[in-house]
């Protein structure tokens, strides 16, 4: 059978999708309409059918819904294999998962099972199926082109706009799925007793650095990352400093980010920092360093002293987005 047609691999987490399920939809209707093919999504869940009408509203032609009570918990091996098993069956030829933890452990299983080349952290998709995904750090953005029949590829978090839920309704097709004897299987979820914003998926992030000088120099960055409905991020300088964990790194060793404002406050600019961000929209740079890198490459840089600056801006934020609240 020739390989034809665009699957989005839909992962659903704790019985929801995860908004960059929305970012892979977007991009699979962009190559979908390029290549004059049809676009589908498999939903992976014990609730799939429930989570199916969802997609079903947001773009795709048809949905594949695989509900399962194997697939009530994230495994690669069982999700791979429902996963594979609709790809293989319909004959898709591009394969599209959300680069985030699931994502990526599946696509490397998918794209063995599948016999496809992988790309991962793919930031654009060509009207003739290249993608560019970025190599050292980030340094580089290369354009890669699939020899193989097959391409997987997992997108980078907040490269494609959400795809909004529209009046449409794809037809939904039930999946019968049979796990067989799995070798692996899931035990417990630990949820993070915190109610902070993913910084994987947020459209704003704050990041503090060794310029704030103690972990009591973050308290004024989460006040103001609060107030901007933003995640904070840290330099490795501050993470290594203990001032914060390490879950807020951003960098090379850290996490990469793509938010749409980057405020980033009292870090220099290093290049292993600059590797997890420098995709951002807007980057704000405060500093007392006009010169430093981050200065120099900021979309707006602001000379001074945080201690001053930051409690000025929040009280901005808050007044102005008060406002708003009230006019709305
Ligand atoms: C293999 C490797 C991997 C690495 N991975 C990472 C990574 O993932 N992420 C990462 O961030 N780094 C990483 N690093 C470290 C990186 O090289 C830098 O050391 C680090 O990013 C510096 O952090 P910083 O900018 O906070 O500190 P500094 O470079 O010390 O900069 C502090 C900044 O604060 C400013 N400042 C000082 N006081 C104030 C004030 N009161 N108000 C405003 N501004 C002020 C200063 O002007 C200065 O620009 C890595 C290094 C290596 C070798």
């Amino acid at each position: 059978m020739a390989n034809k047609g665009i699957l989005v691999v839909a992962v659903a987490q704790r019985g929801a999708l995860p908004p960059a399920t929305y970012e892979l939809v977007t991009a699979g209707r962009k190559l979908a309409d390029a290549l004059k093919e049809p676009l589908a999504a498999v939903v992976l869940s014990d609730k799939a059918s429930a989570l199916s009408a969802d997609l079903a509203a947001r773009g795709v032609d048809k949905v594949y819904s695989v509900e399962h009570p194997s697939l009530a918990g994230f495994t690669e091996e069982v999700y791979a294999k429902a996963a594979a098993q609709v790809a293989l069956k319909e004959g898709f030829g591009k394969v599209l998962l959300a680069s985030n933890v699931a994502g990526r452990a599946l696509s490397a299983r998918l794209a063995v099972l599948l016999k496809a080349g992988l790309a991962a952290d793919v930031s654009d998709i060509a009207a003739d199926g290249k993608v560019s995904r970025p190599y050292y750090s980030g340094n580089l953005v290369a354009e890669v082109e699939f020899k193989s029949p097959v391409a997987v590829m997992t997108l980078a978090p907040m490269s494609f706009p959400r795809a909004e839920a529209g009046a449409a309704k794809a037809e939904i097709v039930p999946v019968a799925f049979d796990p067989g004897a799995a070798k692996t299987a899931f035990v417990s979820f630990l949820p993070e007793t915190s109610n902070e914003i993913d910084m994987g998926s947020a459209e704003r992030i704050v990041a503090g650095g060794r310029g704030l000088g103690s972990a009591d120099g973050f308290k004024p960055l989460f006040e103001l990352a609060h107030s901007l409905g933003a995640a904070v991020g840290a330099s490795r300088a501050a993470v290594d400093s203990g001032w914060i964990p390490y879950k807020y790194q951003v960098g090379l060793t850290g996490k990469s980010v793509r938010p749409k404002l980057y405020i980033a406050v009292a870090i220099s600019g290093q290049i292993q920092h600059l590797a997890g961000m420098s995709s951002s929209g807007t980057i704000v740079a405060i500093n007392t360093d006009k010169d430093c890198p981050l200065m120099q490459m900021a979309n707006v840089s602001v000379q001074g002293e945080y201690s001053e600056l930051i409690p000025l801006i929040t009280a901005e934020v808050k007044k102005r987005r008060g406002a708003s609240a009230v006019a709305a």
